[in-house]
């Protein structure tokens, strides 16, 4: 891996994304700096948007949406 690149090792800890929908305020921070385009997706809930994550395992762990979310409503775990 180059020297840009994710440490070694940083795939394999399989990360995936939990979003906690009561929080969200469907800013859509999170999907627009999602450098993957099938791991985030809104809905419309009664007046709102709420983010969600079909496919948490598709994930790369990258943090940008959790560093750009305003209510701490994301979180990365492992598997
Ligand atoms: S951690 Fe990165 S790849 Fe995973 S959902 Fe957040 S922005 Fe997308
Ligand atoms: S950044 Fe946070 S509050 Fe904004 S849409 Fe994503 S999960 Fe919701």
């Amino acid at each position: 891996m180059g020297a840009y690149g994710p440490p070694p090792g940083f795939y394999k800890n399989n990360p995936h994304v939990r979003i906690t929908e009561e929080y969200c305020t469907g800013c859509m921070n999170c999907i627009s700096r999602c450098p993957r385009n099938d791991v985030l997706r809104a809905r419309k809930v009664g007046d709102a948007f709420k983010v969600w994550a079909p496919s948490p395992e598709n994930c790369a762990g990258c943090g940008r949406c959790v560093n750009s979310c305003p209510t701490h409503s994301i979180s990365i775990y492992l598997v």
